[in-house]
């Protein structure tokens, strides 16, 4: 095709997990003859960044980690691609020309960049889940009034999002989203006390970051993903409901008022999701493994342990609450994550220190703006940093 109709498109985080996996679904999709990359970013793996950028032909590449900067461009000396670093790099990036930006940076700093890029209106392919649950409505109205779309990348939200008949979403009684239950579903919280971050990555069905991966064995990351849902589907508290299904053959459920539910299906493989992102409202061909059901031979559902798994009733804490808590949950969350990778908080007291730090900032009026947002951000991250100690 003429070089004028390739798409631009833009991958925030394109070392990880889902950046990788964006690439791989660009180069199967037609790569330089249909996809134009205005920019790739990083943090630290420059090396990676460089290679990924000589592969699909970049315009510029960003790290976020300015340290990094001479080593950046080093590794893509002769190639011309141009190179940048720090924060500000990044939003200027995020607000480039592209007409389709994945949003796949993690945790909150991808907050501040996909908000750039969908104010500029590209098209936001939405991985980064925190991104709402901090902003919520607020996130919602940014890309609304840049002009662009909303397309979920999560598993479970892409599922919905395709089972949602656009002319029946009146007619939605409730979702269900569906969870593996981690790699500690049948554990006792006795059991689940001890464990190390090594152990607690190790996720029995998904290949993905390391955030995700411990929040998977927590149920943190489903506790994210209701709010997500909450945002993204303009749907009630009350009709998002969690079902444990360890297979991840079904990745989540539309109820419908007249009792019928539907239902996505495949195999737990992030590119069918990123695919159907980039290439919304058509499907493209893509090499990902087929379900054979006559191998699958059952799929099992069983009811959500609330009290093993506290991050799902924080989850409705924060839903019921409204306002700023979804942002407190998950600074706070994000920083005893980062306690618990480095040895110095429990595996359990991840949701304690989320619950202790909820309850202290309940007098944040609602925000009103992103300012406000940022501010509980940090003041939830202070306020876990202290309990942390
Ligand atoms: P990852 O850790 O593998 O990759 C994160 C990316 O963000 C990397 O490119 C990294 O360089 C970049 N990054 C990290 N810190 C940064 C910072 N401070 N500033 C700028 N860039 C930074 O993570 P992932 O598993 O790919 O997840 C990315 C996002 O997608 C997360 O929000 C996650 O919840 C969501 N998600 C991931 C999966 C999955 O299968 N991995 C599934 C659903 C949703
Ligand atoms: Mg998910």
């Amino acid at each position: 095709p003429d070089a004028r109709q390739r798409r631009r498109i833009t991958i925030l985080g394109s070392t990880g997990s889902i950046g990788t996996s964006t690439l791989d679904v660009v180069r199967q999709l037609g790569g330089r003859e249909r996809y134009e990359v205005v920019a790739l970013t990083g943090n630290g793996n420059v090396e990676l960044l460089a290679a990924q950028a000589r592969d699909c032909g970049a315009r510029l590449v960003v790290t976020a980690d300015e340290s990094r900067y001479a080593d950046l461009k080093d590794a893509l000396s002769g190639s011309g691609i141009a190179a940048a670093a720090g924060r500000s790099a990044l939003l200027d990036a995020a607000s480039g020309d592209a007409d389709w930006v994945m949003a796949a940076i993690v945790g909150t700093a991808g907050l501040a960049p996909t908000l750039a890029a969908a104010k500029r209106g590209a098209d936001i392919a939405l991985a980064n889940k925190e991104c709402l649950v901090s902003a919520g409505d607020l996130f919602v109205q940014a890309v609304a009034q840049g002009g662009g779309r909303l397309i979920p990348v999560d598993s479970e939200h892409s599922a919905i999002f395709q089972a949602l008949e656009d002319d029946q979403r009146h007619a939605v009684e409730r979702i269900v989203l569906t969870a593996s239950g981690g790699p500690f579903r049948t554990w006792s919280r006795e059991q689940m006390a001890g464990v190390t971050a090594d152990i607690a990555r190790a996720h029995p069905n998904w290949s993905m970051g390391l955030k995700i991966s411990i929040g998977s064995a927590s149920m943190f990351n489903k506790a994210l993903e209701m709010i997500e849902a909450k945002h993204l589907f303009d749907v009630r508290p009350d009709q998002i409901e969690v079902v444990v299904h360890p297979q991840s053959i079904i990745h989540s459920m539309v109820g419908y008022v007249d009792g019928s539910v539907l239902a996505q299906l495949g195999a737990p493989d992030m590119r069918t999701a990123i695919g159907y992102a980039l290439t919304y409202p058509t499907r493209s061909a893509l090499n990902v493994d087929r379900l054979d059901f006559a191998k699958l031979s059952r799929l099992d559902f069983e009811a959500p342990d609330e009290d093993r798994f506290p991050a799902l009733r924080l989850a409705r804490t924060a839903l019921e609450r409204g306002g700023l808590q979804g942002a407190i949950m998950n600074a706070a969350e994000e920083v005893a994550f980062h306690a618990f990778v480095g040895g110095r908080l429990g595996f359990l007291s991840m949701a304690d220190i989320a619950e202790q730090v909820m309850d202290k900032l309940t007098h944040l009026p609602p925000a009103s703006s992103m300012d406000d947002v940022f501010a509980a951000d940090e003041e939830a991250r202070r306020v876990a940093a202290g309990l942390i100690g």
